[in-house]
């Protein structure tokens, strides 16, 4: 094996916003590195703008002007000097064209290479390297759809009911659940074509649709040297619209051997595509806990918390320590202990979900033993109403589920966010559900529960 070259980072450049931007400003510094901030005119008050070592405006609101303009981002790195640039989730954290620029101009992108993004981008094409890989994948045709003949024949291959979803799809966009064959060649078009307009390619594939799946994914992290680890697996089977609203670690519906299955399947996966620094591979799993992959995520995720909780691991510390050629260490010193939950809590109605951007005017956090809160926001703030609602998260940790869900009651009385609507009452209220405290549910449950409430 080539020698790899270590290189020490000096500088990073944080090239997105609101929690993620000082979650990783507090690793930077820790580091002993210097933290370089970028911010938009909307977000001239945020707090990591305050706490950065440098900060530097890059454009107007609009994130296509600001957070998702490429020249001047390599322009405030080059400013300031950064030697590497680290992505956080969104904006162009999966942006290979930014990851090529960065290359371009001898800046360290904190994430894995072109030609892996690449692999995993279209879901279509890694869930077809995946089966080389022998990871189990949900039972489908291989490739994308021809037409919607195609689909048809393909549908009554797999048996119904089936769900159709685009190669490029995110954001649960580009999706048809369908039942039975009267509806599959509309749904093929219908999903094709909002697959076009929302992402700019049509392109489709069909699987088998699981019945009541857990939405379970695992943590890895790998470096320029072929080791490849895990740190543990994350439930975030309660989700609104596709969207997750609470994860936690471990998912205690598996049991032991499935989980290390599991865990042995992320790792296989990983090292058959040369995985290189943090991702996550989502699974679903069935009732019977057949697992099967469903996408990889080749970057950071929002519920990263609960997996370092767990593990221990400051997960962008390692981020960059790959980056800079350093070898991780080996799997058995990993002790995967407790159990931690996420309450994502953001400034929406607690019922509807509709956003409510706006000032806080007071924000009290709470504190003590196991509590964590990851926010940009303090009394005063004014959400911006031009990107996403996250106020922030809060993280809870417990010996087990039980302990966690106890300390988790206890922060979420303490913590007052007043001026805007918040999600505070609606975690609150799940902390009292049943269904929640049993781990009784799945990725629809929610959804479900709101319709309902709906129609009452
Ligand atoms: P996106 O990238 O649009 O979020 P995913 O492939 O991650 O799409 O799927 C999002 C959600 O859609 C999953 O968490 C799950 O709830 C549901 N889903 C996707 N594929 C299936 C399937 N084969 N069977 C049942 N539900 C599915």
């Amino acid at each position: 094996m080539a020698t790899i070259e270590k290189k020490e980072i000096k500088k990073v450049l944080i090239a997105n916003r609101g929690e993620i931007a000082l979650r990783a400003i507090r690793t930077i510094k820790k580091m002993g590195k210097e933290a370089i901030v970028v911010y938009s005119d909307a977000d001239k008050d945020a707090l990591y703008v305050q706490l950065a070592d440098m900060a530097i405006c890059i454009g107007p609101a609009k994130s296509a002007q600001s957070y998702l303009n490429i020249p001047a981002i390599i322009t405030a790195a080059e400013v300031s000097g950064a030697d590497a640039i680290f992505p956080g989730y969104g904006f162009l954290s999966e942006n290979q064209n930014f990851v090529e620029i960065c290359k371009h101009h001898n800046i360290t992108f904190i994430g894995p290479s072109v030609e892996i993004m690449d692999m995993m981008a279209d879901k279509a094409k890694a869930k077809d390297v995946m089966i080389k890989a022998k990871v189990p994948t949900v039972p489908g045709v291989e490739g994308t759809l021809r037409d919607a003949a195609h689909a048809k024949e393909a549908a009554k291959q797999i048996g119904y009911p089936v769900i159709l979803k685009a190669s490029a799809g995110g954001g649960g966009r580009g999706m048809r659940v369908v039942e039975d064959e009267s509806y599959v060649e509309n749904a093929y078009l219908a999903a094709s074509s909002e697959a076009l307009s929302a992402f700019g390619d049509g392109s489709m594939y069909i699987e088998k649709y699981i019945k009541s799946p857990r939405h379970i994914e695992v943590q890895v992290i790998a470096d320029k040297h072929g080791n490849v680890l895990h740190l543990g697996e994350r439930d975030c089977s309660m989700q609104r619209r596709h969207q997750k609203v609470i994860e936690e670690s471990p998912a205690i519906k598996l049991d032991d051997k499935t989980r290390k299955n599991l865990h042995a399947a992320a790792i296989r996966a990983c090292e058959y595509i040369k995985y290189e620094n943090a991702g996550t591979l989502e699974f679903l799993a069935d009732e019977n806990n057949n697992f099967y992959f469903m996408e990889m995520n080749t970057r950071l995720q929002v519920e990263h918390c609960v997996s370092e909780m767990v593990s221990g691991v400051d997960i962008i510390e390692w981020m960059i320590k790959v980056a800079e050629g350093e070898p991780l260490p080996k799997q058995e010193t990993i002790e995967l202990k407790g159990h931690a939950i996420e309450f994502r809590i953001t400034a929406e109605d607690p019922v509807t979900f509709i956003p409510n951007p706006g000032k806080i005017k007071q924000y009290i956090v709470p504190g003590g033993k196991d509590v964590r809160v990851d926010s940009h926001c303090y009394t005063g703030y004014i959400i911006p109403p031009h990107y996403d609602s996250m106020i922030g998260k809060l993280i809870c940790y417990g010996k087990d589920r039980n302990d966690a869900i106890a300390r988790a009651k206890q922060a979420l009385d303490e913590l007052t966010i007043s001026g805007i609507k918040t999600t505070i009452e609606f975690h609150k209220k799940m902390l009292r559900n049943e269904d929640f405290i049993n781990n009784r549910y799945d990725t629809k449950y929610l959804d479900a529960q709101i319709e309902a409430s709906k129609n009452k």
